[in-house]
């Protein structure tokens, strides 16, 4: 086959197995799905709009709802069907990418199918930033920066953040905060971004807002950022359908913030837990999920499987030998989850 670029005959899958379990903790989704009501207006919504006709161009309507929400130009506003559909735009446009090891693996892919030079930074002791060498390399391009940090659900420092970002000016290059997991930090680098157009932020709706399926992110940038990133988009990307959800829930916030707020208790109350299992050991996360490292990571999988519950395996990452990612679910999900884990420790 001769139609491809060399670089994408022999595609990788991505790595994830999609595998049935009544306790599903492996994709970081909330555990709660939207609340009745607003599914039910959601609906309504969707009734009433005309499907043969096209969405609007931009998501116009959306993009000034979010505007006024956030107090961000309309100009610099990018509203897509998952974020990670951004991080392609991104780096599709950019003329490098940095990255860390490990870290959301979307960034290496996108710069690896968009033909992008691309450049990782192990994580440091203790999962800590690489602040000094990635300052270094920062000489241009864009760097991919999740905070909270996945997968170890680490919150960098701002000083840290502060300082890639006044790099970021000083060369001429873009810092991409992936605030994904924000609400479960109760982070904001909106501030950061406002003082400096070399900073953009990624926002996505499939975590805190329960709308994993409905595919919606958006970035706030400066307008010459986000005309670069909309240029890569085709136009009317974003369906109409999405765009009345979204629609309904940026109405209605208060219950994703109720949502985080409990990921958040459950979160410190499944880590203290694990603090005295004989063998695994929980990292401290702002995220909605924990890093558990363990003696096995393919005897923990399997062992939790065979109980029905689903976790997913973070062991084939640089330095994390032994881990598994455990989202925090509901409390009866969690209390299984806990049971089957203490379970290894007696076997
Ligand atoms: C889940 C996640 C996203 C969300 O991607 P969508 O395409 O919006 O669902 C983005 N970045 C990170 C780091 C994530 O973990």
């Amino acid at each position: 086959m001769r139609a491809f670029k060399p670089h994408l005959r022999d595609p990788k899958p991505y790595p994830y197995e999609p595998l049935e379990a009544p306790v599903k903790l492996d994709q970081n989704e909330s555990p709660f799905d939207l609340p009745e009501a607003l599914k039910a207006e959601a609906l309504r919504r969707l009734a009433r709009l005309p499907w043969n006709r096209y969405p609007e161009i931009r998501a116009e309507g959306l993009r000034e709802r979010l505007a006024r929400l956030l107090d961000w130009p309309k100009e610099g506003i990018v509203l897509a069907p998952g974020s990670n559909l951004l991080i392609l735009a991104l780096a599709l446009a950019a003329q490098g990418v940095l990255d860390l090891a490990p870290s959301f693996p979307h960034y290496a892919h996108a710069a690896r199918v968009a033909g992008t030079p691309y450049r990782a930074f192990p994580l440091g002791e203790g999962f800590s930033l690489p602040l000094a060498g990635l300052l270094e390399a920062f000489q241009g391009g864009l760097l991919f920066l999740p905070n909270p940090h996945a997968p170890t659900g680490t919150l960098f420092p701002g000083e840290a953040l502060g300082a890639l970002a006044e790099r970021a000016k000083e060369v001429g290059g873009l810092l991409v905060v992936d605030e994904a997991y924000r609400e479960f930090a109760g982070v904001d680098h909106l501030p950061l971004a406002r003082e400096n157009p070399h900073v953009a932020l990624l926002r996505t709706f499939s975590k805190a807002f329960g709308l994993g399926g409905i595919r919606g992110g958006y970035l706030l940038a400066s307008p010459e950022v986000a005309r670069a990133v909309a240029e890569v988009l085709p136009p009317f990307v974003l369906p109409a359908h999405t765009g009345a959800i979204l629609e309904v829930v940026l109405e209605h916030p208060h219950y994703a913030q109720e949502a985080a707020a409990y990921v958040r208790k459950e979160r410190e109350r499944v880590y203290q837990a694990l603090l005295s299992h004989p063998t695994w050991r929980p990292l401290p996360s702002q995220a909605n999920f924990l890093l558990v490292f363990t003696p096995d990571a393919g005897e923990a999988f399997r062992h939790l499987l065979a109980r029905g519950i689903l976790v997913r395996r973070q062991d084939h990452y640089p330095g994390l030998t032994g881990a598994i990612r455990v989202t925090i679910g509901l409390k009866e999900e969690m209390e299984a989850f806990l049971r089957a884990a203490f379970e290894v420790a007696h076997a």
